[in-house]
């Protein structure tokens, strides 16, 4: 067989269906958040960023800084090993600490990303309980997908946010049998949230475990940045539940946050927890620092900062006959629907107007409903939005695309 050829053969297929991922090269400015420099070829240009999962701006918070510089000075680069073998930091305890107090539970586990702890622990969970079930929303993300395939527990997809499918499915399950419900707070693609108290009540009603990924809502939600759960008085009722560092805090990393059984119980036995290296002290330090300052009333005060300037932006699109998807969340998806145009809108936004959008295309989000998924900041300004909403105005009227009814 000719391997070259295959792979290039591949790649054309992505190219010819519009939808090859091209990465921008960027090198963001510390304190000039969401100001980033663009890198082509020998050239290099300012963009200003709408599309980072740093939805606060936390990675480049002097709090979250300086926590890591000094955590640099005092314990050096790397952890020096995994967990078990010399590499438990004082910082790492420090953080699990922090986590389970945000969640309002017994204990927190640290992974290195939000996608190992999805994968490590629900791959753990529903391998190890004898005959689980585990009933995962449609709309779940990647992680959880390939946590629950590496079980090989029976997996049964309900409806998108669909109470009713659950239950039905949940009533058709054995009831002897170990059961649990995996789903999110805040859906990354079309930022709809989850109903998340019907879902504890019928997981509740047939004896089923919860498990809620908050990993877009952490930090963002909840008096003290706990997520959703938190906002709601929901946090008891689940079972897990389990985050990021990477996005609202700004570092990176993953956890759960449970029982002090159940995290125990993947401590133990989560291959993807025992045998990698642990996150570097500072990266804990900084995450530690983060979830503080967002824990704090400093936290609200951006947390509120991060609502207007979404709904001024939802506000001047809609002025504008920008369509976008109407959600309760801080994301603010314009619906392009075609791969091809989705990508040119988002080339032409980062070559003539320094606006930069990644295009969201299949095998994120079903093909027909390509977007430009758009995540305003704290530090977007008034005239940031204008410049935006201008450009996207232009390049409706250019490219002829249809306009929201306004
Ligand atoms: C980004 C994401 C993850 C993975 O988190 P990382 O820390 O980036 O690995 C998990 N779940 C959802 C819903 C996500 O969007």
């Amino acid at each position: 067989m000719n391997y070259e050829s295959f792979f290039r053969s591949e790649i054309e297929g992505l190219h010819a269906e519009g939808r090859y991922r091209v990465f921008a090269e960027l090198e963001r400015q510390a304190g000039q958040f969401p100001r980033a420099t663009r890198y082509t070829g020998d050239d290099s240009h300012d963009v200003s960023v709408w599309c980072s999962n740093d939805y606060l701006g936390m990675g480049q918070h002097e709090v979250v800084t300086s926590a890591m510089h000094e955590a640099i000075e005092r314990c050096g680069a790397g952890a020096g090993g995994t967990r078990n073998i010399s590499g438990t930091n004082h910082y790492h305890v420090l953080l699990e600490r922090e986590l389970a107090d945000l969640h309002g539970k017994e204990a927190g586990l640290l992974f290195t990303s939000g996608y190992v702890s999805n994968w490590a622990a629900l791959g753990t969970i529903a391998a190890r309980l004898p005959n689980c079930v585990v009933l995962s929303d449609a709309l779940n993300h990647a992680s959880m997908i390939e946590g629950i395939r590496y079980s090989r527990a029976e997996r049964r997809i309900f409806k998108h946010n669909d109470v009713e499918d659950l239950e039905r499915q949940l009533a058709e399950i054995e009831p002897g049998r170990p059961k649990l419900v995996a789903f999110e707070s805040v859906y990354s693609m079309d930022g709809d949230i989850a109903p998340i108290k019907e879902i504890c009540d019928v997981a509740d009603k047939y004896g089923a475990m919860t498990y809620l990924d908050e990993v877009h809502a952490v930090g963002i939600y909840g008096p003290r940045g706990g997520g959703i759960a938190e906002r709601e008085g929901l946090m008891d009722r689940l079972t897990v539940i389990e985050g990021t560092l990477g996005k609202s805090f700004g570092v990176m990393g993953g956890y759960i946050t449970a029982s002090a059984a159940l995290c125990d119980f993947v401590r133990s036995f989560a291959s993807g927890f025992i045998f990698t290296t642990a996150l570097p002290p500072a990266l804990a330090a900084g995450a530690c620092a983060s979830i503080r300052y967002l824990k704090s009333p400093e936290g609200e005060k951006l947390r509120l900062r991060h609502r207007n300037r979404v709904e001024t932006l939802r506000r001047r699109l809609d002025a504008a006959g920008i369509p976008h998807l109407p959600n309760p969340s801080h994301i603010v998806p314009v619906m392009v629907k075609d791969p091809v145009k989705c990508k040119m809108l988002s080339d032409i936004l980062l070559d003539n107007y320094g606006i930069y959008i990644q295009p969201i295309n299949y095998p994120t989000v079903p093909r027909g409903t390509e977007r430009l998924r758009i995540t305003p900041s704290p530090l977007h300004t008034d005239d940031d939005i204008g410049g935006l909403v201008r450009a996207l105005e232009d390049l409706w009227s250019q490219c002829a695309l249809s306009r929201a009814v306004a």
